[in-house]
């Protein structure tokens, strides 16, 4: 059995991903791999990726599985020597669970769980409006893409959490709350 810890940090845009991956990768020694930062770096770097992506990203859909599929396994293939990976929006289709696996499958260093944050919408909403004040995230400014980004993730990526229940990898965390009392859950989980 592998060492290393994997974990597929879950949840609807705005449930706090990215607050409680910099907490998790402090204490366990995880790299944190998101496909959003990853894309955002080339938006900035104005690649043609970058030009590609940015439509889908600021209209609120997806960018197409072999896009992000390839950023993960170059990541992971530059970084062979981590003690973990920590995923923080990926994967978001059943297609990019898939492929994960057989990424890690072949490498015997599986997933080791999926920590799922529970938030309800509304709740998001008034999050994600509120970090685009500050961000300067065109896709967190706008109710109508919010929204849309939601309906994809209630579409096509939260029937993942079937995914990892049948390998028993599911735990769901409530989260709402202090951003200390959530990150406390999520320890508790790991166990
Ligand atoms: P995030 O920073 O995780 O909220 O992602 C921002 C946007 O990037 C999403 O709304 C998608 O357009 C795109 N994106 C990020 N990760 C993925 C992924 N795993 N699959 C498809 N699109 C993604």
């Amino acid at each position: 059995m592998s060492e290393k810890l994997n974990i597929v940090l879950f949840g609807p845009p705005g449930a706090g991903k990215g607050t409680q991956s910099a907490f998790l990768i402090d204490r366990y020694g995880l790299m944190h791999l998101s496909t959003g930062d990853l894309l955002r770096a080339e938006i900035h770097a104005e690649t043609d990726l970058g030009k590609a992506a940015r439509e889908l990203m600021d209209a609120g859909e997806l960018v197409a599985d072999h896009i992000v599929i390839g950023m993960i396994r170059n990541k992971m293939e530059a970084n062979l020597d981590a003690k973990g990976f920590i995923f923080d929006g990926f994967p978001r289709t059943r297609a990019q669970a898939e492929a994960l696996d057989g990424m890690l499958n072949a490498k015997s260093e599986p997933i080791t769980c999926m920590l799922a944050l529970e938030v309800p919408e509304e709740e998001l909403v008034k999050r994600l409006l509120g970090r685009g004040a500050t961000s300067g995230r065109s896709d967190d400014q706008d109710e109508g893409v919010i929204r849309k980004r939601i309906n994809e993730y209630e579409e096509k990526t939260a029937p993942l959490k079937e995914y990892y229940a049948s390998q028993g990898k599911y735990k769901g965390i409530d989260g709402v709350g202090s951003i200390e009392d959530i990150t406390s859950r999520l320890v508790e989980a790991i166990g």
